[in-house]
């Protein structure tokens, strides 16, 4: 698979600490906070000048003013009815989310995120493909999380390759189907470059031939139907199409949730069959979970509204457009693919990217640098925390850095 978070040579190792006795005595709570602000204060970037790695970001506010109301309170699937009122958020939650994405009747579960959900999936269409050996077909750009899922479940993972624009090959995808596939896995979008596979094609496929396909929306799945309904030409991509039999979200992406919230969602409640819960008492993978995650998921949804998410997309596609247009706009910067949503990539046909990448860095502006070998490229993700003020600052520091690679060459 493709690597979405490439390693430079240049990333820090981060070596475990030394030993650390667990210590005799409690230390008095202003020396404790005080330690946690400076060791955080050391970190390279600031949360809104750090535009590498992940979409993640605070919560909304809300998310903090709900906790003192859910503290200690948890839900867990095998005690749903000792726990009914984080028990309710979270279902609530997930069926918004369901009419979101395109089918009210869908079930599901809030999950500790991406990869969890995508476990879950695997592990439901290897049960219901009953198969001896089992394989899914994906594209080469999808999460590792299939990759560790294949390792854990026992699968064969069939790996389709991508064009420069990370589109899959879908003469590929049906060369690679035979009597052991389970699953179809498409990404609406992949984490690379941030581009759609084609959902439509694979959902049509799916149908055809009767197979299983999960749709990882992981950072889509709260923003590409807001986008749609400001206007952007979004194809479907979600359980509109009857052959999508699964879909996972964040929340803690673009659905300004908290960190390790993510949604699992299924078509079918008879397809939960499949799973042996008589024996476990869950469905998931992760048992007890936060009570607060599942009030902020129902509160920021409450809270916000379709009306609130759309503002959110559209500030977030004005941070991907001032980001783009200016890197356009230096001479000898390319784009290497026009950006969809929250993920922008740029390289340089003239500059050592890396320099760029380091004085971005020294500037205190992150980014995520990478190669494939040949060029260096620079992936920009972006969330919208990282507003637009820190967008013209982002811009700039880009133009210093360049600046001073060039007067340094
Ligand atoms: C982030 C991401 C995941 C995994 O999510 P985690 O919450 O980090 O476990 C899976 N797929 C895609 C496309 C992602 O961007």
């Amino acid at each position: 698979m493709a690597q979405e978070f490439d390693r430079s040579e240049e990333r820090h190792p981060v070596p475990m600490p030394p030993p650390l006795d667990f210590p005799e005595h409690g230390s008095p709570e202003a020396d404790v906070l005080a330690e946690v602000e400076a060791r955080f204060a050391k970190d390279p970037y600031p949360v809104k000048r750090n535009f590498g790695v992940s979409y993640v970001g605070p919560p909304h506010e809300i998310a903090e003013r709900i906790r003192p109301l859910a503290a200690g309170s948890f839900f867990v699937e095998w005690a749903r009815d000792m726990n009914p009122g984080a028990d309710r958020f979270e279902k609530e939650a997930v069926r918004m989310l369901g009419s979101l994405l395109g089918h009210r009747d869908a079930v599901g579960f809030i999950t500790s995120g991406g990869t969890e959900s995508n476990l879950l999936a695997l592990r439901l269409a290897r049960n219901l493909g009953a198969k001896s050996e089992p394989e899914v077909v994906l594209p080469t750009t999808a999460h590792y999380s299939f990759r560790l899922g294949a390792e854990l479940l026992g699968l064969r993972l069939r790996e389709v390759d991508v064009d420069d624009t990370m589109r899959p090959d879908m003469q590929q995808v049906e060369r690679l189907l035979n009597r052991n596939t389970v699953a179809l896995v498409g990404s609406a979008p992949e984490g690379n470059f941030g581009q759609l596979d084609p959902i439509e094609e694979l959902a049509d496929l799916a149908q055809r031939k009767g197979l299983y396909l999960h749709v990882d929306a992981a950072f889509g799945g709260f923003a590409l139907p807001f986008l749609r309904e400001l206007g952007y030409p979004i194809p479907p991509f979600d359980f509109s199409l009857p052959g999508v039999s699964s879909m996972m979200t964040d929340g803690h992406k673009l659905g300004l949730l908290p960190v390790a919230t993510g949604f699992f969602l299924i078509r079918d409640e008879a397809m939960l069959d499949a799973i042996p819960a008589e024996f476990t008492g869950i469905h998931t993978i992760t048992a007890t979970k936060p009570g607060d995650h599942a009030v902020a998921a129902w509160s920021v949804m409450r809270r916000l509204g379709r009306e609130g998410y759309r503002e959110s997309a559209r500030r977030l596609m004005e941070v991907v457009d001032i980001v783009s247009k200016r890197i356009e706009s230096i001479d000898g910067l390319r784009l290497l693919v026009r950006p969809l949503l929250a993920v922008v990539n740029f390289t340089s046909d003239r500059d050592d990217v890396e320099r760029i990448y380091l004085e971005l860095r020294r500037r205190g502006w992150g980014a995520t640098y990478g190669h494939d070998g040949s060029q260096g490229r620079i992936r920009l993700s972006i969330h919208p925390h990282r507003d637009v003020e820190h967008a013209h600052g982002w811009v700039a520091a880009l133009e210093e850095s360049v600046q001073a690679v060039r007067s340094n060459a």
